[in-house]
């Protein structure tokens, strides 16, 4: 399969090789899982993957690439969060992902921030944003689809890579919900939001799983789903409706 042909990874010196090893693999992977189970190849010109060993460097490089100033970029990344802003970013109209990874604070090796399942999340937006970008102007899908949706993705990118087992990110997700506990909002709650990255910022890990777990449960009944509803999106189809026809149920984020 033609795969490398689509990622292209630039890394900066002092970017760990076992970091890259795990970003191009999770790349790699995510690119395999559009055809084979999404079923919607991924169609596009080369994805430009950059990984940078430090959050300067970053909006060093976002500055020059989009020709922003230093506080567009820094706004951009999230930056104003402190060194717990916006890990990795997609820029749809250039198929770039800027990303620094390698912060230890994050704790390294657990699911939730390994390489590759962070850059197929991002991988997963810029797709998003191909099949819906006619639409998006009209009627974007919520951010909790958005984000919940790319969420499965990259996690079930990571299981088929084997970056980690199925078992590993059930019990990461138990320990980041309970770890967070009563701090986290109820899922219903999540359909107000219409930014993640900034408004939830520090419960991001929790909340992305909890969208995580809701999605496992829409698609273990349903597995086309998410092919059956991007298909209906690029068509001109408003979430909603497209939701209820790939789901055969409505939006109930209320699980309990
Ligand atoms: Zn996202």
């Amino acid at each position: 399969m033609m795969v490398d042909s689509l990622i292209q990874l630039f890394a900066d010196p002092g970017v760990s090789p076992s970091l890259v090893y795990d970003a191009q693999t999770g790349g790699n992977q995510a690119i395999v899982s559009f055809a084979k189970t999404i079923k919607i190849p991924y169609a596009s010109p080369t994805i430009g993957i950059h990984l940078f060993a430090s959050s300067e460097r970053r909006s060093q490089s976002l500055m020059q690439i989009l020709g922003v100033s230093k506080q567009e970029a820094d706004n951009l990344l999230g930056i104003q969060y402190g060194s717990k802003g916006v890990l990795a970013i997609q820029h749809f109209p250039t198929q770039t992902i800027w990303a620094r990874l390698d912060e230890p604070a994050f704790g390294s090796g657990s699911p939730g921030w390994s390489p590759g399942k962070i850059i197929a999340h991002e991988i997963f937006h810029l797709w998003q944003h191909q099949l819906v970008k006619e639409q998006w102007h009209q009627q974007l899908d919520p951010a909790w689809l958005q984000e919940g949706s790319a969420e499965y993705f990259a996690f079930s990118v990571g299981i088929a890579a084997n970056l980690f087992t199925d078992g590993q990110v059930t019990q990461y997700c138990n320990w980041a919900i309970g770890e967070n506990g009563a701090q986290l909002p109820r899922l219903e709650e999540m359909e107000r939001y219409d930014d993640f990255d900034r408004t939830n910022n520090r419960l991001n890990g929790a909340v992305y799983c909890m969208l995580y777990i809701y999605f496992k449960k829409l698609l273990r009944d349903n597995p086309s789903g998410i092919k059956t509803y991007y298909q209906l999106r690029s068509q001109g189809i408003l979430w909603r409706e497209a939701f209820e026809k790939s789901f055969g149920t409505g939006p109930e984020l209320d699980l309990s």
